[in-house]
């Protein structure tokens, strides 16, 4: 089992995350801005992190810079309404472990997340 943080700005898309999550992983946190998600990352250090892009005072792209340059180990996943390529090879570039376009298959989302603890 590990412990998850979810951070997406819509309360509805973070509730069915956990649904899926749950019970196989814990969701140790939920965040609704890139602001909160730094803030909670830092204080309880989750093993992977779902992200999405649009959120309000700092988006995904920006909050993944940041947490990229001050824990370069973190495991990140986007999950994101907005799948253009460009922003598919920035986050790839900062490191994320896959990238996941809405709507998702609930299985693409297990997988992926088994796939950071091979
Ligand atoms: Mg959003």
């Amino acid at each position: 089992m590990a412990r998850a943080m979810i951070v997406d700005d819509a309360a509805i898309m973070r509730m069915c995350l956990k649904d899926i999550l749950e019970p196989e992983h814990q969701v140790v946190a939920e965040a609704g801005d890139g602001e909160k998600a730094l803030e909670v990352y830092a204080e309880l250090k989750p093993d992977f992190v779902t992200l999405d892009i649009t959120m309000p005072k700092l988006n995904g792209i920006e909050a993944l810079e940041k947490l990229i340059a001050e824990y370069p180990e973190a495991k990140v996943i986007i999950v994101s309404a907005v799948g253009q390529k460009q922003l598919v090879f920035q986050a790839l570039g900062l490191g994320v472990k896959d990238f996941i376009v809405k709507p998702f298959d609930p299985d693409r989302v297990r997988q992926s997340i088994n796939r950071l603890f091979e």
